[in-house]
């Protein structure tokens, strides 16, 4: 199934979040075989992740917003750990700091955006602006307002430097967002995870779900989609993001760089070297 296609949101569409089921698993029988089908993505994205890394030249931006208990932590370890570290990084947002809050908003994220050749992901990011702070009023409405027309702006000028830009919104249901509490209240190493807060903030659900509309209708671009991911199922949120994001990666054709050396001159160099070591013997 194109994944793509199905969960993109189209530039400009209106998009109903209550209309998008959460619980939606495809024609993906069972658990089983969508977490098979994620092993094999994973074991593309480690490949794709190489050449990437070797090329040096382009880089790829995943931005992951969801509310509390979303899964975006989930989504991180499972399907970005086949990577390697070393042209990987995962960039948390909190909410600013005082320093930060003496700039404008992009500019605690523009500065750790990917160098060439690497993964970002971004586990919230500048989407928190008209996210939590349109739904706490932390700055005025004529403020927040002018953000997405700067957020599309931003990300094109990624894009024309060769950073790919993908989001996802990690869709769950109210209910199951409680389920997952519970759990965290359940088990006792989970429970650093959990505050007062995290209940507090459901009476605001409703705000954050057209807060979430607003900004992925009016930020998703041909550029920088946005998907929607039903994710009540993790295993089924982790099979979609995979498979976007090999297909992203693979539409991305990085080439591995030309040898810079003769390589049949090299290979002179490594047997007479192999003949001095077996002389010595
Ligand atoms: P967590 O992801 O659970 O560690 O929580 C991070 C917190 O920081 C969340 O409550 C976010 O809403 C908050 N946060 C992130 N970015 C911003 C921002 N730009 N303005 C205000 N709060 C933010
Ligand atoms: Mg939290």
């Amino acid at each position: 199934m194109n994944y793509r296609k199905m969960f993109v949101v189209k530039p400009g569409e209106k998009i109903r979040l209550d209309k998008i089921d959460p619980d939606f698993t495809d024609d993906v029988s069972n658990k089983q075989d969508g977490a098979e089908k994620t092993s094999a993505n994973a074991q593309l994205l480690a490949d794709l992740q190489y050449k990437l890394y070797a090329e040096n030249r382009q880089s790829l931006l995943i931005i992951l917003q969801a509310m509390d208990a979303g899964g975006k932590d989930g989504t991180i370890a499972h399907v970005l750990s086949p990577m390697n570290p070393q042209g990987c990084r995962v960039q948390g947002f909190k909410a600013p700091s005082a320093d930060e809050l003496e700039h404008d908003f992009l500019w605690r994220i523009h500065r750790v955006a990917p160098r060439n050749g690497e993964v970002v992901i971004f586990n919230r990011s500048h989407y928190e602006d008209v996210l939590v702070v349109r739904v706490h009023d932390l700055v005025p409405q004529s403020v927040w307002s002018r953000r997405y027309e700067f957020i599309n702006d931003f990300e094109k000028m990624l894009t024309a430097r060769r950073t790919r830009v993908v989001k996802f919104f990690l869709h769950i249901s109210k209910e199951e967002q409680l389920k997952r509490f519970e759990k965290r209240l359940d088990e006792k190493d989970k429970h650093w995870k959990i505050s007062a807060g995290d209940y507090q903030e459901r009476q605001y659900w409703d705000d954050y779900m057209a807060a979430f509309e607003d900004a992925l209708s009016r930020c998703s671009t041909a550029d920088a989609p946005w998907y929607v991911i039903p994710s009540n199922h993790k295993w089924f949120r982790n099979l979609a993001v995979s498979q976007i994001l090999v297909e992203t990666m693979q539409d991305m054709k990085m080439a591995l760089p030309k040898p810079t050396v003769n390589i049949e001159e090299i290979r002179k160099l490594a047997a007479a070297e192999w003949d001095k070591m077996k002389k010595k013997e």
